[in-house]
């Protein structure tokens, strides 16, 4: 059962979140193109899409095929955010609260290890360069890699250090809402 909030949990954060991202946000609450932002508020949400696009251009899919970042920041912008609304729903449960390790598993590590295995995919190099080119969703490798290593809850869970291969400094860190 808590497995469902980094599965479908994550899925589902991510959809509401694309009302906010860079396209949703141009619509108001009943569907039309509208500025509703202050212009302070509007000018901070902005600089977040460049840092994404920023940080996605740098994943290496194959030798020098590189994630889309301006192609896929919405994309990635709802599963940065998506992981983070999951994750607040989950500690808001019995199990997320407690430590109670099931297969040796802490509730936070089943959380996470939930959602790497629902992007779980097998597929041929000629596919994954013609996905980079055409589709709006990050390879599954990255919708999993690229929100965990924004997330700070998943570096203490598993007690990522500097020097571990998906290791960002706090600082690098995107906070997206
Ligand atoms: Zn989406």
């Amino acid at each position: 059962m808590m497995h469902n909030y980094g599965g479908i949990g994550m899925v589902i954060g991510h959809e509401i979140t694309h009302s906010f991202d860079d396209q949703g946000a141009q619509y108001d609450k009943v569907g039309n193109v509208t500025d509703w932002w202050t212009k302070y508020d509007y000018e901070k949400f902005k600089a977040r899409p460049q840092q994404v696009i920023d940080q996605y251009n740098s994943f290496t899919v194959l030798d020098s095929v590189h994630v889309k970042g301006a192609l896929t920041v919405g994309e990635n912008t709802a599963d940065i955010a998506g992981i983070a609304i999951a994750y607040d729903a989950f500690k808001l449960t019995e199990q997320g609260k407690d430590t109670l390790k099931l297969d040796g598993f802490t509730p936070d590590q089943r959380f996470f290890i939930s959602m790497a295995r629902i992007w779980r995919v097998k597929t041929t190099d000629q596919f994954l360069r013609m996905y980079v080119n055409t589709n709006p969703h990050s390879p599954a490798k990255w919708r999993v890699n690229g929100p965990l290593m924004n997330f700070t809850p998943f570096y203490t869970a598993f007690d990522v250090k500097e020097g571990d291969k998906m290791y960002k400094p706090e600082s690098e860190r995107i906070v997206v809402w």
